[in-house]
């Protein structure tokens, strides 16, 4: 083969295997690093695989350049096929805030917004995909239009509150802007809802034959709640996880039923669902509290966002469930910098071999 022509073709080779990398295999390189956690008395056979993410706020015709659009997107859908690919889950839970602009959008743009959401996040036939709203899906609580909140609904298949069975583990979806605490029909609608559940499972902790759900008579277990918002809390300053906000970020003290539920939306939903963990998104940063209400005692955590443009190392969680443990891996994606720099340096290495080559005269 002519000298020319053999370099040639190494460089085009060179900078196939370089976009390879830094744009398929890195995804799979950092996902392959994080593993379920292990549960330690509960059989393989009776642990549910759920993989939890949030805030994906997938951009839409208003905000944001097309570029950016693009780069998000390519980047999520990547390291989400990564995950299901590598770790296989059961189910996968997504925190609301799905969309950016969902609040904003008329039927035509919420329809295709929803085709590209389910188009960038597919799932196969044996995993189970739930989400919930968040604000910038619908808008805040005054603000949410009835058709807004009824396409959600139907296009989502996400209730305002829905109660699953899974693997025998209970789990209560919340619409966190129907905790408002007013008489609105929405608000009034979850309440309600909340407190049919409530009162079947108290039923069911206290005869196992009130414990038929869905056609399965199951044990007792306390539920597992999803929902978009924080649980009361006045600021960030109690999270010390290393993915927390930064300071003084961190300090600055919430609003209300805009950025956590309030005591009162908090008090109705614990006392009535007495949950053994709780996951939230929405700050976009992550956190980890021990609560004590009265006697339930229980864990929750904020899902960071899963967008490169929410943050620059967005995460996600596996979390091994059965109906007497659970366990949380909290796993990280490539960096934007780690990939730009990786990409750096294997175009100076193969500058450099070709550099080699051209003097040594190979
Ligand atoms: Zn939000």
């Amino acid at each position: 083969m002519r000298r020319v022509t053999k370099k040639l073709l190494l460089t085009i080779l060179g900078l196939l295997f370089i976009g390879l990398y830094c744009e398929f295999l890195i995804y799979y390189v950092v996902v392959f690093q994080c593993s379920w956690p292990k549960l330690v008395n509960s059989t393989e056979g009776k642990v549910l695989k759920a993989f939890v993410l949030s805030d994906t706020h997938l951009l839409g015709p208003y905000r944001g350049h097309w570029l950016d659009k693009l780069r998000r997107e390519w980047q999520m859908h990547q390291a989400f096929t990564a995950i299901i690919n590598t770790h296989q889950p059961d189910v996968v839970f997504v925190l609301g805030d799905l969309f950016d602009e969902g609040e904003w959008t008329d039927d035509k743009q919420f329809n295709a917004y929803v085709e590209r959401f389910y188009k960038l996040f597919p799932v196969p036939q044996t995993t189970k995909l739930h989400v919930v709203m968040g604000n910038h899906d619908i808008g805040f609580h005054n603000r949410i239009r009835k058709r807004a909140l009824q396409r959600f609904i139907e296009l989502l298949n996400a209730p305002t509150v829905q109660h699953l069975v899974l693997k025998g583990s209970h789990f209560i979806l919340v619409n966190s802007m129907a905790l408002e605490g007013d008489s609105c029909n929405m608000c009034a609608e979850a309440r309600k809802e909340i407190s049919l559940i409530s009162n079947k499972l108290s039923k069911c902790s206290k005869d196992n034959k009130f414990c038929e759900f869905g056609g399965q008579n199951l044990n007792y277990s306390r539920p597992i709640l999803m929902q978009h918002f924080p649980l009361y809390r006045i600021s960030d300053s109690v999270c010390t996880e290393s993915d927390a906000p930064p300071l003084p970020e961190r300090n600055k003290l919430f609003r209300l039923k805009i950025d956590a539920l309030s005591k009162e939306g908090t008090d109705f939903v614990i006392k009535n669902l007495k949950p053994r963990v709780v996951f939230g998104g929405h700050t976009h940063h992550g956190c980890l509290l021990k609560h004590n209400y009265g006697k339930i005692d229980f864990l929750e955590y904020s899902v960071p966002s899963f967008s490169w443009r929410n943050r620059p190392d967005p995460k996600y969680m596996l979390v091994s469930i059965s109906p007497d443990e659970y366990a949380v891996n909290k796993c990280g994606l490539p960096m934007e910098v780690t990939m730009i720099a990786t990409a750096v340096i294997m175009l100076f290495c193969l500058v450099v071999y070709m550099f080699r080559m051209k003097t040594l005269g190979r």
